[in-house]
């Protein structure tokens, strides 16, 4: 017989920031909600990035949830970029000080979500085998939570540790006077070299791509800092949701890198490039990633910048982006590395046009020129963004379509938020939402939800059935729209952004990028439209 009511409304994977978001909006909404989570604790990110050196690239203050007003007020952030153990602090804050707890269960590894079609409800189930059933299945796994492992020659020969950076052991590693291995030179090389190579004997970094990497500029909050920003925290939340990055940046500015003369434009970048952030990107120019040119300089202005620090000119060389624009690849923050490849005890080993990797051997790597021997190997190889976390469980919508099949060739969406013939699935942060600052975009999801889902229950209705042709135009216009932008060459360079960096898939357009706070928007029209996007029925049928 079928089953009349759910376990829950609404059943959430991950108890990260979308999970807290989403237990926030959904309680509002009067919904039941429940988290599942694989980890030991909350905190998605932070609680598996525990690399030496992990800390957000976003600034604090707006880095974190906006929904109370005194909780933004009560929280006290030490740095202007804090590290995993402040991140995973402020997360249980938000979780203690909103009772949330009741709502989450940890330590649960959900493996399959089937839509049945009978009851219109989805049928989880977790790895333990335990069954839970709800009207609303959410992913709130996050965009960039699946690692990809590469697949050397002999990785099991390897005697010592080797892991992927986002599975650093919980209880420590202590990697004080051992040689060091790391694998990769993205954004989380970028932050864990410079702390590793402070106590290891060695450490060795294997590159195959060369990044453009700005300066952080990491600093302590102090009291007259804390104090601006929370008498002007209802601006800073609303610059946020209109900025095209989910930043509360000034931004557009106004002007165009090609419509400025050149000792200007020096004396712009060079301003913005001591004050750290992303605000390098968006608060001087806006036509860095459009225009062609004005990349260039901009990209030249920050390799020259970047190699004034390197004393070993064979070493800058090595460490100089070539062949692809700025922001092609998503460019990691600095907190001095590259100064940290002067030190002794640090290696950089070009692994594309010099000496690939061959295979693992029990002692290390051999590459095709050497023998390196190392006590600790990290993969800092990178995520399968976007997509991986929903792929890496069985979810099947109608008739018992899995959604990795779906996504074999497009990962199409409507927003990043519904996916056609998944009836009654959500997702925040999907593939083809906005890249941007994380908690941003989350919030906006989870409340887009929240109204979707109060309209269906405020009018009795089973089934929210999103329509091929929204998502086809979704598909469309996404695709338009980064095929205007730099970020169209990041299948040149492997780039995350478009999964590139995936050896099993063909890149695809991953990011909607006319703009978050444009996407922002558009989630609000379809409240105010009905969503027209979807269809709703009365009946399961
Ligand atoms: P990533 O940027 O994708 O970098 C992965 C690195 O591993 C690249 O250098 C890549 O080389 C290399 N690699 C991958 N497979 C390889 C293989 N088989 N052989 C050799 N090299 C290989 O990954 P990530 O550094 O973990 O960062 C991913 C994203 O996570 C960031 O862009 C950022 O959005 C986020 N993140 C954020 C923070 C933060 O906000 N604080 C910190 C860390 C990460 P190629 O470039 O040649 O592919």
């Amino acid at each position: 017989m079928a089953q009349k009511q759910p376990d829950y409304d609404v059943i959430a994977v991950g108890a990260g920031f979308a999970g807290l978001g989403l237990i926030h909006y959904m309680r509002e909404a009067g919904l039941s909600v429940r988290v599942f989570d694989k980890a030991t604790d909350i905190g998605g990110t932070w609680t598996w990035n525990r690399y030496p050196g992990a800390a957000s690239d976003s600034e604090c203050y707006y880095y974190c949830l906006s929904f109370s007003k005194e909780l933004l007020q009560e929280w006290r952030w030490s740095v202007r970029y804090p590290g995993w153990e402040e991140n995973l602090s402020y997360m249980h804050f938000v979780a203690d000080r909103c009772d949330m707890w009741p709502h989450i269960q940890l330590n649960t590894e959900i493996v399959s979500a089937d839509f049945q079609e009978d009851t219109g409800f989805w049928l989880i189930k977790s790895a333990d085998g335990d069954e839970f059933t709800c009207k609303y299945f959410t992913s709130a796994m996050g965009m960039i939570s699946q690692p990809v492992i590469p697949d050397f020659r002999n990785m099991d020969k390897f005697q010592g540790p080797c892991f992927h950076s986002s599975r650093w052991p919980h209880e420590g590693l202590d990697y004080a006077g051992k040689r060091v291995a790391i694998i990769g030179s993205g954004a989380t090389t970028v932050q864990m070299l410079p702390v590793v190579a402070q106590t290891a004997e060695s450490v060795t970094v294997f590159q195959r791509t060369a990044n453009f990497v700005m300066p952080a500029v990491q600093k302590e909050m102090t009291s007259d800092w804390e104090k601006e920003i929370k008498d002007n925290y209802d601006e800073i939340i609303s610059k946020r949701r209109n900025h095209v990055f989910g930043m509360p940046f000034d931004s557009p500015v106004g002007r165009d890198l090609a419509d400025t003369p050149a000792d200007e434009v020096q004396a712009i970048l060079e301003e913005h490039w001591s004050r750290g952030s992303f605000r390098f990107v968006f608060e001087t120019f806006d036509d860095l990633l459009t225009n062609a040119e004005s990349n260039r300089i901009a990209g030249d202005f920050v390799i020259r910048k970047m190699l004034e620090k390197v004393r070993d000119p064979d070493v800058a060389d090595m460490l100089t982006p070539k062949g692809y624009p700025f922001f092609a690849k998503r460019p990691p923050l600095d907190h001095g590395y590259h100064e940290t490849f002067n030190r002794e005890n640090v290696n950089l080993v070009d692994i594309k046009d010099r000496e690939p990797i061959v295979e693992f051997t029990s002692t290390g790597i051999r590459t095709t020129q050497n023998d390196y021997d190392f006590d600790i190997i990290v993969l800092a190889t990178g995520f399968q963004a976007y997509t991986g976390a929903q792929e890496s469980l069985a979810i099947r919508g109608r008739n018992g379509l899995l959604l990795k099949d779906k996504w074999e060739e497009v990962s199409a969406s409507i927003m990043g938020v519904f996916v056609a013939e998944f009836p009654n699935l959500f997702m925040v942060t999907g593939p083809q939402a906005p890249f941007a600052n994380l908690p941003t975009s989350i919030e906006q999801n989870a409340m887009y939800i929240a109204d979707c889902l109060k309209k269906m229950e405020g009018e009795g209705l089973a089934i929210c059935e999103p329509k091929q042709s929204a998502e086809d135009a979704w598909v469309a216009e996404t695709a338009a729209i980064h095929e205007q932008t730099l970020m169209a060459q990041g299948d040149k360079v492997n780039s995350w952004m478009m999964g590139a960096n995936l050896k099993d898939k063909k890149p695809r357009v991953l990011i909607y990028f006319g703009g978050a706070n444009v996407y922002y928007d558009r989630m609000r029209e379809s409240v105010e439209a009905g969503f027209p996007e979807v269809q709703f029925e009365q009946q399961v049928s």
